[in-house]
């Protein structure tokens, strides 16, 4: 099974790397696939250029087995779908198992998504936890609390049984940081170490990133 695992990455810190490393060792894959985005679907658009937030996952994975950096997202002028995204896949790897892993609060928001009924039928969809996005709040929308009891797997094996379909929740390492707040630190001149990479700090100030 493939990951793929979207994002900003504006810029990319533990509270992506940390689940993202605990999903891939607790289900079967074979990679995980990180995939900054160019123009946000749903959201404004980054303070770091894609070249720089691709710098950036670059040196954050690249001494992290099976992870693998992806860049068909990050140079499109066209803001980013998954499910487009999903459908060029698709073209390549049509039986495949593939897996979007997000986070809880995207996940909350799925229903703001792009096309986003289609999604489920092209991948997996492997739901980690974040702070302050409780798993309860599923149960207050009735729409994603049908979706979910209608695709929710318990066995990481139904997962690799079929190229997609299937939801699974993975309880992981609670770190709540967010890229948000770590641009706000450097607008501040704050020390944002041990939030994020060491060789990711370096570029930032390096280049300059956020200054
Ligand atoms: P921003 O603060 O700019 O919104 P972000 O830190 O939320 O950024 P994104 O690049 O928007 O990061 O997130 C990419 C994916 O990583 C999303 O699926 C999001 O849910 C997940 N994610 C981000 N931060 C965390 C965290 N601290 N814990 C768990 N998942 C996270």
């Amino acid at each position: 099974m493939i990951g793929l695992f979207g994002g900003t990455f504006d810029p990319i810190h533990f509270g992506h790397l940390r689940p993202a490393l605990e999903v891939f060792n607790a289900l079967p894959f074979s990679e995980l696939r990180l995939l900054p985005c160019g123009v946000p679907g749903h959201r404004t658009r980054p303070v770091a250029n894609a070249l720089q937030r691709l710098t950036m996952v670059r040196a954050a994975i690249s001494s992290i087995p099976g992870f693998k950096l992806d860049t068909r997202e990050v140079d499109k002028p066209t803001p980013c779908y998954t499910v487009e995204t999903l459908l060029e896949l698709r073209t390549q790897m049509p039986t495949h198992p593939l897996a979007v892993v997000i986070g809880m609060d995207a996940f909350l928001g799925l229903e703001s998504w792009h096309r986003w009924h289609e999604v489920i039928t092209l991948a997996h969809l492997v739901v980690t936890h974040r702070p302050g996005w409780d798993v309860e709040h599923i149960q207050d929308n009735p729409v994603l609390n049908r979706f979910v009891g209608e695709h929710q797997c318990w066995q990481a094996e139904e997962l690799t049984a079929r190229p997609a379909g299937g939801i699974w929740f993975q309880p992981v390492t609670l770190l709540d940081i967010s890229a948000t707040r770590i641009r706000q630190m450097l607008k501040a001149g704050d020390d944002v170490r041990f939030l994020l990479p060491e060789s990711v700090n370096q570029l930032i100030k390096q280049q300059r990133i956020y200054a």
